[in-house]
């Protein structure tokens, strides 16, 4: 067999203390997790169900590569989150049985064209064209959770140029890694690779080229990088 076309490299993330690399197959986003990151939008949290969304797994930017600020947006913006990655899945998982289906951990930023969301949320239209554009997702390097879980007191922050811009706890989420990885699962057959992105704290606002972005899991999973 044989492609007609050059077949698409897979998108993959180092893992820290590893040669090795976590090739990275779907990428799921909560949305609305901490309460008041859904309160600056204007929005409430649904305690019972997660809100969700995708994007595409070659939006992911790795090894802390230049982001380039995006065509058709005058307002990109910055929502810092912990990325959980999946070593296996499922469908229809209990949450007793979740966590068992995490490999790593890592930090993100879900950058999000702020001016488009805002304008397909007038309209009733998908997100996609807001979430899911090219280079949308920086990833760290992933944490093995073998190194141990992070805790409810880890802190996620986000300092842009120096200066912090949102921080909260983990245990601030409105919906537990549990509770997602079980909610995803009715709706999706989950597989190993798959990232999940798991929402954002308050503080998210806009980057402009050259800005420079700390983005921190603290002791857990750093990432650096620059709007080009
Ligand atoms: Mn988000």
């Amino acid at each position: 067999m044989s492609y007609a076309i050059a077949p698409p490299s897979i998108p993959s993330l180092p893992i820290i203390g590893s040669e090795q690399r976590f090739p990275v197959r779907r990428v799921f986003c909560v949305g609305r997790n901490y309460a008041d990151h859904a309160k600056e939008m204007g929005a409430t949290v649904d305690k019972d169900t997660p809100m969700f969304f995708c994007k595409p797994a070659d939006a992911v930017v790795t090894d802390g590569a230049d982001v380039p600020y995006p065509q058709a947006t005058t307002e990109l913006h910055h929502e810092v989150e912990w990325v959980i990655a999946l070593g296996s899945g499922g469908r229809d998982i209990a949450v007793a049985h979740a966590q068992a289906l995490v490999w790593g951990c890592g930090v993100g930023l879900d950058l999000t064209r702020r001016d488009l969301q805002a304008a397909v949320k007038a309209k009733g239209h998908p997100w996609d064209i807001a979430k899911g554009f090219d280079h949308s997702a920086p990833v760290s390097a992933l944490r093995p959770v073998s190194a141990g879980m992070p805790q409810g007191d880890t802190v996620l922050r986000l300092s842009v140029n120096g200066a912090l811009r949102q921080q909260a706890h983990l245990s601030d989420m409105v919906h537990s890694v549990p509770e997602i990885i079980a909610a995803l699962s009715t709706l999706f057959e989950l597989q190993a690779g798959d990232l999940i992105f798991t929402g954002t704290p308050a503080g998210v606002a806009a980057l402009q080229r050259g800005d420079r972005f700390h983005a921190e899991l603290v002791g857990v999973a750093s990432l650096e990088g620059t709007i080009v």
